[in-house]
């Protein structure tokens, strides 16, 4: 094992890492970082999340760039802002001793002017998001024409999101003779296009083995209906009181909509997706990191690079579309040494895509029950004795102790500690009684099950299928027409999804929430003075399956949808919905006004 020193850092790095409390390289740290520093090459590194890649090319970097010049030297990419700023705070305290080091990061949603200016000021380290950076060099606001290296971090995440043709556009902006530096967490084919284009010769190294995640994560899966996936998570986070988790949802509508409902029913949870503001995003950050919030719900977008040590579970609310997302998401727990949990609550119809996840992390998943009322109370009872048991006593209470032993004078020890516990249990016992077992076996086929899987098509739920007679003789790719139709629907970069275009005509996907606005919006609609027509296709995209009878039929369908149906699904967004939804589960749900306070469920340090 060698030491950051045999690494051949300089002093200023060399005590930068010692504040940090490095105190020995990371394995691809050792690797890289004497290949970087030792030649000018480029580099393809393939190593999970949390094994310490910033430092792997920020150090390298810090110690090869010309500090008394004030030219941009250093490009460093990255896919969210969120990351953006995480690399951008390590390299400056990596840098801390570097004097004169100027490091700006670059990224959406924030001024550019500001951003301009602190580039114009010198910074000889840029770190970007490509759609920010590509914006800013068309603004000539930045110069990378004398970029000598660039690192593409996340390179996977960066193609999986569509950064594509905005990295092969800043890259021309870039001399040929730079290094680039790849770093990625997994290899697919995209990524290994990329590496081609763009590198010369690189030299390459794999921490672990290629697309394996972390040894200290356990994987699980827990069979549901589609319909109790909500119930089926919260049982698990109250099976595990002492859970600090994040929780994936595939769309940011679900994401919303899962965080609210969870903080309706007492859980101190918050929910981080793109649809928020730099602000909103940065407190629930904040508080998460806190732990005042137990419960991040997010985007795989917006989670990215979420580098917070002690998350206990990762909940996979939802399948990610990418088998290979999975490995993003269960790299968010077992981070820094701990052990971790990654939980997926999956359907019948989507059981067969734990089997290529298992292929890609080449680990076997766990089937597990979601555990019943009995097992949760017992839980919840022993872990509410255990912080009695552990509670440091408030002497301030000694001066009342004998009006209190005044009333509990006939009471004995047992009965006491019954009548204490029971002022938080029954209303948790209350809610479990009655609860139904949410569990479906594999080989079932009850009507559940069968309806499902007949609802499902190429794995994906609750979305429909859309045909609209543009497309390529119209000007438009995928991705341009993915653009076309999140800006007419003022819609988010998840909202639109499975986009395929044709020569005249082309299919795109969008929840079902969304049919009537789209249907709606594309209703005697003119784009550059022809008619645009949207309707329900048939076809259901991913392999050409189709979709039962029915919601897919062209004109009847359409029509049907457009009309009456309307009004009332308008209704369901509003305040029927919620009404709705109070009335069905206050028979079963602890209700918090009847509570006066904390549950058990609920965490020590929750919202005051
Ligand atoms: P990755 O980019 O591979 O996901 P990061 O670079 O974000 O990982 O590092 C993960 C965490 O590990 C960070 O908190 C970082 O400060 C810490 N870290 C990195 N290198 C070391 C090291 N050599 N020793 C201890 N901690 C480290
Ligand atoms: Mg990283």
């Amino acid at each position: 094992m060698s030491t950051f020193q045999d690494l051949g850092l300089n002093d200023d790095l060399l005590q930068a890492i010692t504040d940090l409390g490095f105190t020995k390289p990371s394995e691809v740290q050792e690797k890289a970082i004497p290949i970087l520093l030792e030649s000018e090459t480029d580099l393809v590194a393939l190593a999970q999340t949390g094994t310490g890649k910033t430092a792997a090319f920020g150090f390298p970097m810090l110690e090869k760039i010309d500090i008394n010049s004030r030219t941009t030297q250093g490009l460093i990419l990255s896919p969210t802002r969120e990351l953006c700023l995480q690399i951008t705070n390590e390299m400056k305290q990596y840098g801390k001793y570097c004097k004169g080091l100027n490091v700006v990061a670059i990224y959406g949603g924030s001024s550019i002017t500001d951003q301009a200016r602190e580039v114009k000021r010198g910074a000889q380290i840029i770190v970007a998001t490509p759609g920010r950076m590509k914006d800013m060099i068309s603004r000539r606001l930045v110069d990378i024409s004398k970029i000598q290296y660039s690192v593409l971090d996340e390179a996977d995440e960066m193609l999986n999101m569509g950064f594509k043709e905005d990295i092969t556009d800043i890259l021309s902006h870039t001399p040929e003779d730079k290094n680039t530096w790849l770093f990625s967490a997994t290899m697919p084919r995209e990524v290994a296009t990329i590496a081609k284009k763009f590198m010369k010769d690189p030299q390459e190294i794999t921490v672990g083995n290629k697309n394996e995640s972390t040894n200290q994560v356990s994987h699980e899966y827990y069979l549901v209906n589609a319909r109790d996936r909500y119930q089926a998570l919260k049982r698990l986070s109250d099976a595990n009181p002492d859970i600090f988790s994040v929780v994936f949802c595939r769309t940011k509508r679900d994401t919303q909509k899962v965080a609210e409902q969870l903080i309706e029913d007492g859980y101190s949870a918050g929910a981080l997706h793109g649809d928020l503001s730099q602000n909103q995003r940065d407190l629930v950050m904040k508080s998460f990191r806190n732990k005042q919030i137990q419960t991040l719900v997010a985007t795989d977008v917006a989670a990215r690079g979420i580098d917070v040590d002690d998350i206990t579970h990762v909940i996979n609310y939802q399948l990610p579309d990418e088998p290979e997302t999975y490995t993003h998401r269960s790299g968010r727990t077992g981070r820094a040494g701990k052990t971790g949990i990654s939980m997926v609550i999956v359907s019948k119809s989507e059981v067969r895509k734990i089997k290529s996840i298992e292929r890609i992390i080449k680990k076997q998943f766990e089937k597990k029950e979601i555990p019943d009322g009995a097992d949760i109370c017992e839980v919840q009872l022993m872990s509410l004795a255990n912080k009695i048991h552990n509670t440091e006593i408030n002497h301030e209470i000694d001066k009342h102790l004998t009006s209190i032993n005044e009333l509990f004078a006939d009471t004995d020890k047992d009965e006491l500690i019954k009548k204490f516990f029971s002022v938080e249990f029954t209303r948790f016992y209350n809610y479990y009684q009655k609860s139904k077992n949410l569990n479906v076996s594999e080989s079932s086929r009850d009507r559940e099950g069968g309806r499902e899987s007949g609802r499902n098509f190429g794995g994906k739920n609750d979305s429909t299928r859309y045909f609209i007679n543009v497309g390529g003789k119209d000007g438009f790719d995928w991705m341009k027409l993915k653009d076309f139709l999140k800006e007419q629907l003022n819609l988010g970069r998840d909202d639109v999804f499975k986009v395929e275009t044709k020569d005249s005509f082309s299919f795109f996907n969008t929840e079902n929430e969304l049919k009537e606005k789209v249907l709606a919006h594309f209703t005697d609609f003119k784009h550059e003075g022809r008619f645009v027509n949207v309707e329900v296709s048939e076809n259901r995209g991913g392999g050409g399956r189709r979709d039962r009878k029915g919601g897919g039929r062209r004109d009847g369908g359409r029509r049907d949808d457009r009309r009456g149906g309307r009004r009332r699904d308008d209704r369901k967004e509003g305040s029927g919905n919620r009404s709705e939804r109070r009335r069905s589960d206050s028979a079963s749900k602890p209700r918090r006004s009847d509570s006066g306070g904390s549950g058990i469920s609920r965490p020590r340090r929750s919202r005051r």
